[in-house]
């Protein structure tokens, strides 16, 4: 069965669209998210622009700032100073990938953490490991509200995560592992050093791919039954296509979907729900109420 991303983050998108007119009919203003685009990558312009539409169509503010390739670290270290020192933006996000000779964990710590809707700022992501109150990374976040929505049963599961990298594999393997639901997983989390990565794979109960390599996953890979979250965007060209390329998951889904009891596409799956997790910490910062309910309680 497909976990359709799409029609659960326009659910999302709903509930979030009448929480702003409710605060706009409180006298408040909308939500305002602000994000910083740094050079022209394709990839990046397609991410900026789906999340600045996003929020026109539920009502929130959006501001983008488009900086050149070549600006400095400094003059960007600014730009965010600016914003964070704006009390009319509620969040900001800056665009990653930024080009090499800007340093990306100074400009992430850089965003104040009541900003931070990315989740990206060092006390955002120590909060999330202690399981406190904080806006959480948006693709696990996403992810946790796809299985959610779903019920799927999680509790006692076997997950095995591949890819560990600070924006997904890290803290998915860590919300899954919590004490909450969805959560309560015994969770392997796999890499680029793990041997026999195809051990750990076919004894997952749900399996979260994130490691970037188009088709990577096979259906001699998966568990029968499991359910399969595929992370993975990779533009792979195409000449019938009229854009060059088409977008393919990590997943080869044409033989893992019938072997699988649930799986994302792509697209039409992560990748929204991470908009919508966007827009939920949005909405958020914006009612400057950082309690992730969600994750509140039961953490041990
Ligand atoms: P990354 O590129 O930072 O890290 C990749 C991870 O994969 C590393 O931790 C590495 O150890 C692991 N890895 C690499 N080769 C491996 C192998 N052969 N076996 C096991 N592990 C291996 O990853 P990222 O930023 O988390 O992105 C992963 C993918 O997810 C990319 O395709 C990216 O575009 C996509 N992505 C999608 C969304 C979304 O909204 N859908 C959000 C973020 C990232």
């Amino acid at each position: 069965m497909l976990l359709d991303g799409k029609k659960i983050s326009d659910e999302v998108k709903a509930e979030l669209a009448e929480d702003v007119r409710q605060l706009v009919a409180n006298g408040h203003r909308p939500p305002h998210l602000a994000a910083i685009l740094v050079g022209s990558d394709g990839a990046s312009e397609t991410y900026v622009a789906s999340k600045v539409k996003s929020c026109e169509k539920i009502g929130y503010s959006s501001t983008l700032v488009r900086l050149s390739e070549n600006v400095t670290e400094q003059e960007l270290l600014k730009e965010i100073d600016a914003i964070n020192n704006n009390a009319e933006i509620d969040g900001l996000i800056v665009q990653l990938p930024l080009p090499k000779h800007i340093n990306e964990q100074r400009v992430t710590e850089r965003v104040v953490p009541e900003k931070d809707v990315d989740g990206f700022n060092p006390i955002n992501v120590g909060k999330l490991v202690l399981g406190l109150p904080t806006f959480v990374s948006a693709t696990p976040m996403g992810i946790i509200e796809l299985l959610k929505r779903y019920n799927i049963e999680t509790s006692g599961k076997h997950c095995v995560v591949i890819g560990r990298s600070n924006i997904v594999g890290t803290p998915m393997a860590n919300l899954l592992s919590r004490n909450s639901n969805p959560g309560n997983c015994t969770v392997t989390l796999c890499h680029s050093r793990t041997k026999n990565l195809e051990a750990f794979t076919k004894q997952a109960d749900i399996l979260i791919v994130a490691l970037g390599k188009a088709e990577f996953v096979t259906a001699n890979m998966v568990k029968e039954g499991a359910v399969v979250i595929d992370v993975g965007i990779t533009r792979v060209e195409d000449s019938t296509n009229s854009r060059g390329y088409v977008l393919k998951g990590d997943v080869k889904f044409d033989e893992v979907e019938s072997k699988c009891s649930y799986i994302t596409p792509v697209p039409g799956g992560v990748g929204r729900m991470t908009i919508a997790a966007l827009l939920q910490n949005t909405l958020l910062a914006r009612k400057n109420r950082v309690t992730h309910i969600k994750y509140q309680n039961h953490v041990s």
